[in-house]
């Protein structure tokens, strides 16, 4: 999963990046996190698989993680070319998901670009760009499918009717994601790649100790369909800094905050992107978390481990993960009649512990 950071300058993106960064590098086993200074990898911790791992006796936990992109260069103006907007908006582009981070902190030592901390007009701001950056893409998508349709092509002239309202709709500051797509254009948001109809993710950078979104935010974020969750970035690159996890808490509890920042911005983005987690472990083997979206299939979570593995599917055993550790192992697990076998089409359940027969 990919998440894009953005946010005007001085909001506090290299904070939360730098934070995201460290926790990423303490597992130490995402050598690849350096190799690209704008992506941390950050590994998503859960207590489920670890507990899991040590019932089946595994012989190492690998957790899933998310890459969070830092796409420092989109600014007002960027929609326009400017600077080396352009290709920070194509980076987008690739993400799943925006993480939107803006200022909320008052801090008088951290000069604001507009000179003023307003957050509700910062989000319009850069909503403003992604918005221009679409309008800009839908019109000339909207020239080549006209001359699709010309030919009499069915998807074409459905594609070429949704893409008019779009034109019109971001036009007017409506993002595409509240343009409905007819059935006869399903495939059109896919081609279109447009950024407005992308996930979004407020982060709220608040003061030390406010454990509130902002109303400005909050709102914008209910108009959108979307989460948002406050941090206070400097203080996770500070909680980040500690080496020890009790330190760390006990600081936390000083300041009232009551989990990490960064847990918190891993499960809103699990909730937004509307993943499950699963889990794959054996006796001497690595125990691996994998995230695979709500309502997918056995045959689906196969894929996720590896194409072979679902182009060999035979069978799926599958055991809930609280079941599998109070049994106390597999064997036990079926002996209680918990573990079931399941064919392609099952649906995986959160926190469900699977074994691929092929
Ligand atoms: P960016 O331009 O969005 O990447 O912003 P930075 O992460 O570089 O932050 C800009 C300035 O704000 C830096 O001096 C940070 O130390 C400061 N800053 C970031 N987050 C916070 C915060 O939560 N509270 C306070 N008081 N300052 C912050």
């Amino acid at each position: 999963m990919k998440i894009g950071i953005v946010g005007l300058p001085n909001a506090g993106k290299s904070t939360l990046f730098n934070a995201l960064t460290r926790a990423g590098a303490e597992t130490g086993d995402y050598a690849f996190t350096t190799i690209d200074p704008n992506v941390a990898v950050v590994p998503v911790p859960d207590e489920r698989l670890d507990r899991v791992a040590a019932t089946v006796r595994s012989s190492s936990v690998v957790n899933e993680t998310i890459e969070f992109h830092d796409i420092a260069g989109l600014v007002p103006g960027a929609a326009q070319g400017e600077g080396l907007g352009n290709k920070f908006l194509a980076a987008i582009r690739e993400t799943d998901a925006i993480c939107h981070v803006v200022r909320c902190h008052a801090s008088g030592s951290v000069p604001h670009p507009e000179g003023r901390v307003d957050p509700g007009e910062d989000i319009d701001l850069i909503e403003t760009e992604l918005l221009a950056a679409d309008l800009e893409q839908s019109e000339r998508r909207l020239e080549r499918v006209i001359k699709q349709s010309k030919t009499g092509d069915k998807v074409a002239i459905a594609e070429q009717g949704w893409l008019e309202q779009v034109v019109d709709a971001l036009g007017s500051g409506t993002p595409v994601r509240d343009v409905p797509v007819p059935d006869a254009a399903k495939g059109a948001p896919q081609r279109l790649f447009a950024l407005t109809s992308k996930p979004i993710l407020y982060v709220a950078n608040v003061d030390e100790g406010v454990e509130e979104v902002p109303e400005a935010v909050a709102a914008h974020a209910r108009g959108a369909g979307a989460t948002a969750v406050p941090i206070s970035a400097r203080i996770e690159v500070e909680l980040g800094d500690l080496d020890d996890e009790g330190e760390a808490a006990e600081m936390r509890a000083e300041l009232g905050i009551s989990e990490s920042g960064l847990a918190r911005l891993i499960h809103a983005a699990f909730e937004l992107l509307e993943l499950l987690v699963f889990f794959t472990a054996g006796e001497d083997k690595e125990a691996m978390s994998r995230s695979l979206r709500r309502g997918s299939s056995a045959w689906e979570a196969a894929g996720k481990i590896h194409t072979d593995i679902q182009d060999a599917f035979v069978r799926a055993e599958v055991v809930g993960w609280s079941d599998l550790v109070e049994s106390g192992g597999y064997a036990p697990a079926r002996d209680k009649g918990l573990l079931r076998t399941e064919g392609r089409t099952y649906q995986i359940a959160d926190g469900d512990v699977i074994t691929i027969k092929v």
